[in-house]
């Protein structure tokens, strides 16, 4: 017995974590609009307390600390949707230990706190673009093999293990969601991730943008707001699998530039500068699985979703 879930209608008392972070937001605000109630569990450390809705209920806490057995209790929820890690490619080349420390012993610490108070469905946010490696053939789908080559790339797939574990051994229901390039209102431009977030700010800005590599290595963009459904989509399907979310179709980051340009009016050409490690060269997924057995699919197209996301950062930004 839960005291505190609400039971009606399908609606579910869930906990995302992350919730203060670019996806986690707009998964909290399209949780809430569906009428469940939502608490977020995020230490802040690359998200910001404003992208929070205000009917979320917040606790400042980190998913690796002990702290977080007490906002379980407090929070009883029916169902997680885990968004906590350190998302950053290069952050984790550069740091492999800070990157497993919050991405894999993070994930496991909830994952006890989940068995511990008895959660019904955990959805896990993982990769899709950092996970597959540089492909044997595209558009890679789930079956394709896994050669991640960044430790976030390892780390974000070694929870899909766990989960694996947690479900045999402790019958706890899970999904994965492997999230191609995801972009859309609320990303961070001065982080490293994000190359549409970085672009656009830098363009409205009017200043260099800058383009690791030849600008020829291809990504899957995919709308916040799709990736969201998704995770919404989820919590009542697909236990046990594993699920790529993309459009299935490569951009090249030259043709992005070459549309942002226009959209936004930008004047200057871009900076070419040497790769980075760690990011790989032609990635898309196929979501043939997710259409079939989520319900999913795309329905923002990159032209549109490029709109809404330059029209944000027009607005100043402002994270809600
Ligand atoms: P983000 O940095 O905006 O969000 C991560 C959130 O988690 C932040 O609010 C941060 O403060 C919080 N956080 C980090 N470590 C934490 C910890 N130890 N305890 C509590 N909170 C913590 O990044 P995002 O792009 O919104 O990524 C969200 C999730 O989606 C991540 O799991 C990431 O791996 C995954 N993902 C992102 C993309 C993408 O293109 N952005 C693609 C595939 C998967």
């Amino acid at each position: 017995m839960k005291p505190h879930m609400a039971e009606d209608g399908g609606k579910k008392r869930v906990l995302v974590t992350g919730g203060a972070g670019f996806i986690g937001s707009h998964v909290v605000d399209l949780l809430l609009e569906q009428g469940h109630r939502v608490a977020v569990v995020d230490n802040l450390s690359t998200g910001h307390r404003e992208n929070v809705n205000p009917q979320a209920e917040f606790f400042l806490a980190d998913v690796g600390s002990p702290d977080l057995a007490a906002v379980l209790d407090a929070v009883r929820p029916q169902a997680v949707v885990h968004l906590a890690a350190q998302a950053s490619v290069s952050v984790s080349v550069a740091d492999p230990v800070r990157d497993a420390t919050a991405n894999i012993l993070g994930s496991v610490n909830l994952l006890q706190q989940c068995v511990r108070t008895a959660v019904e469905k955990f959805v896990y946010v993982s990769t899709g673009g950092a996970l597959y490696g540089e492909p044997q053939y595209l558009p890679c789908d789930e079956n394709h093999p896994i050669n991640p080559l960044s430790p976030y790339g390892v780390s974000k797939h070694t929870v899909e293990h766990y989960l694996y574990f947690y479900r045999q051994v402790h019958g706890l229901a899970y999904t994965v969601l492997r999230l191609a390039n995801v972009y859309g209102p609320r990303q961070d431009p001065f982080g490293e991730a994000g190359v549409v977030a970085i672009f656009t700010q830098r363009m409205l800005d009017g200043e260099q943008v800058v383009i690791y590599g030849s600008g020829e290595q291809e990504r899957d963009f995919v709308f916040v707001m799709d990736c969201a459904r998704a995770a919404v989509l989820a919590l009542s399907r697909g236990d046990g699998e594993a699920y790529n979310i993309g459009c299935g179709r490569g951009t090249t980051v030259n043709a992005l530039f070459a549309m942002m340009k226009s959209l936004t009016g930008y004047a200057r050409e871009p900076r070419y500068d040497p790769p980075r490690p760690g990011d790989v060269f032609r990635s898309f997924l196929n979501a043939d699985k997710a259409r079939r057995e989520l319900g999913w699919k795309p329905s923002v197209s990159l032209e549109e979703g490029l709109r809404q996301t330059i029209d944000h950062f027009r607005q100043g930004s402002k994270p809600r």
